[in-house]
């Protein structure tokens, strides 16, 4: 029997949202909080990115600047029409300001972020009418490996484990993409 539109719509956005979170482990590899995005245009990835914010000591250097920079290289432009963010973690308002600049299609993210998520957690502006894009959203998938990448992270740190295991990177103090309910 031939699977439902939407059923299939499921089960590319879980394979895709598999690729988001290998990128988190890269993150976390680096001593990076652990979040990790890519763009998918006509069902292929065409650009990835994982938060470098400490390496690259550059407070916009999240997952989804990165891979939305990356994007625009690969498309030859800003305008990333046709595109869909997967990202690990529900996007912050720079990063869900920035899919609207650049007219993404469609956001989907995996754990929510109560203390930076702008897709409703914290703030919603990506329900908002006023801007001349909108964004279309799914949160939730694989939501469990989401946040359990970055609850782990965080225990690892707690735990003190030596920083060759975590990754080069200087030790984050949460902020953007970790509420305290995930740490
Ligand atoms: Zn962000």
């Amino acid at each position: 029997m031939p699977l439902e539109d939407k059923e299939f719509d499921m089960l590319s956005d879980e394979r895709f949202m598999q690729d988001a979170l290998k990128e988190a482990w890269r993150a976390a590899g680096k001593g990076e909080v652990p979040v990790g995005a890519v763009i998918v245009k006509d069902g292929r990835v065409i650009a990835r990115g994982h938060n470098l914010r400490e390496r690259l000591g550059d407070p916009t250097a999240h997952a989804e600047m990165l891979a939305m920079r990356d994007a625009a290289l690969v498309v030859g432009g800003w305008r990333l029409n046709g595109c869909t963010l997967y990202v690990t973690m529900e996007p912050c308002p720079m990063c869900a300001g920035a899919a609207i600049q650049g007219r993404l299609d469609r956001i989907v993210y995996g754990a929510p972020d109560p203390k930076a998520g702008a897709a409703g957690s914290c703030v919603d502006i990506l329900s908002l009418d006023c801007f001349n894009h909108k964004v279309a959203v799914t949160g939730g998938v694989l939501s469990e490996k989401c946040a359990f990448v970055v609850r782990e992270f965080f225990r690892k740190l707690r735990a003190g484990e030596p920083e060759q295991n975590r990754g080069p990177g200087k030790l984050p103090e949460g902020g953007c993409h970790a509420g305290p309910d995930l740490i």
